[in-house]
């Protein structure tokens, strides 16, 4: 007699909630006034720069999160990239993120001509271990006048960029405990939890800054883009003002007062968002339908667990994850190659940024959880339209 092994079972349990392959990890899914809208701004020739849609967008955006502004841009890098610029991030410091993170954020800090600095996540939320990181600072870091140094490498520490990661929001209260402590700028990046919330706040407009996507694998999406989130009237000028080349509204001259990015959305883009918005609510809800599914299925394998969305929080079940009790990465591989050659398309979590090569000489502490998550983490299916 054969018995039936641990990626058999896990692909027989995707199989009972969503059916036969072959499915992609995260498709967009376009089921209101999408093509509507869209159709509007060809009609209308405002496809680009300006248009009714971006304004809509970005009131509808700030009306949602509950942020005071939301200025839209095209990819949540370009987020990214503003964000720490208008921290006042600068060549020469060091930003603080979590390792076990997509790559965008890292690149962003190294466009301020800045370097990332890794930190460990805890398990149940995948977000910043706040306690770890509190503990790592004190040990590495002195305060001279207002500025945290790294006593390691001599720079200073300016910024903490938390992630919530797969939807699932860290912890919030803490971690902004630490920021004050350690007198870091706090940044938000939303990019993968629009519809999440840490004790009722909006993820993402609970720092200085918070940053959001749009790409056409997020739970909602524009075909590219992305939005800085905010509540001080300041700094949301100001992030429009550098996303539009720094150009003094004028009726014909060319001023530019400052070094600017062409980072604005375009109007076709906005158009699908405003859309897309306005589906969201629905597409929450079939997210966490589908949660629960998996959940009843896969409860009844020993072995394997999957993400919750922590105490006091509602997340938006953007990708669902599933982990290995025992991390084990050919265990991990082996399950992998089962879903997707089944047709279930799943991915490991990401390799750790500070083991990929632009980031290899970049501080970081240890990464135990980061490491056991990385050898344990499966996403599977998680797109809204695979239940009704
Ligand atoms: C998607 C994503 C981004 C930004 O993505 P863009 O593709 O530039 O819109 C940033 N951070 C995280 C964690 C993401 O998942």
């Amino acid at each position: 007699m054969t018995s039936i092994t641990l990626p058999d079972l896990v692909t027989q349990a995707v199989q009972n909630v969503i059916g036969h392959g072959p499915i992609k990890l995260h498709e967009p899914t376009f089921d209101g006034n999408e093509a509507q809208y869209v159709q509007d701004c060809i009609e209308s020739t405002y496809v680009s720069s300006v248009g009714k849609y971006v304004d809509q967008f970005e009131i509808e955006l700030a009306k949602y999160t509950g942020a005071k502004y939301a200025v839209s841009l095209v990819n949540g890098t370009s987020a990214l990239h503003l964000a720490l610029k208008l921290a006042g991030v600068k060549a020469g410091d060091e930003v603080l993120l979590q390792a076990f993170n997509f790559i965008a954020s890292a690149n962003a800090i190294t466009y301020c001509g800045a370097t990332p600095h890794f930190v460990d996540i805890e398990s149940e939320n995948l977000g910043i271990d706040p306690y770890k990181l509190q503990n790592y600072l004190s040990e590495i870091s002195k305060k001279t006048g207002e500025l945290t140094e790294n006593v390691v490498t001599g720079r200073c520490i300016k910024a903490l960029v938390v992630m919530h990661t797969f939807g699932h929001p860290s912890k919030m209260d803490e971690l902004t405990e630490v920021a004050k402590k350690f007198n870091l700028i706090l940044i938000e990046d939303a990019a993968e939890s629009i519809g999440s919330y840490y004790d009722k706040k909006h993820t993402g407009t609970m720092g200085l800054l918070g940053t959001m996507s749009f790409n056409g694998n997020k739970t909602i999406t524009t075909g590219g883009g992305g939005a800085v989130l905010t509540n001080n009237l300041g700094l949301a000028k100001h992030a429009k003002h550098l996303s539009t080349t720094a150009k003094i509204s004028h009726k014909w001259a060319f001023i530019h007062d400052e070094i600017g990015y062409n980072y604005r959305m375009p109007n076709i883009n906005a158009a699908l968002g405003c859309a897309q918005l306005e589906q969201l609510p629905n597409k929450l809800e079939k997210k966490k339908k589908l949660f629960d599914k998996y959940k009843i299925e896969l409860s009844k394998i020993k072995g394997v667990s999957i993400i919750e969305e922590p105490k006091n929080c509602k997340s938006n079940y953007w990708l669902q994850a599933l982990t290995l009790d025992t991390p084990s990465l050919s265990m991990r591989d082996n399950i992998l190659e089962n879903l997707n050659a089944a047709g279930y398309m799943s991915r490991p979590g990401w390799d750790l940024l500070n083991s990929l090569d632009p980031f290899i000489e970049s501080p970081s502490m240890s990464l135990e959880t980061s490491n056991l998550l990385f050898q344990s983490l499966i996403n599977i299916p998680s797109s809204p339209n695979l239940v009704t």
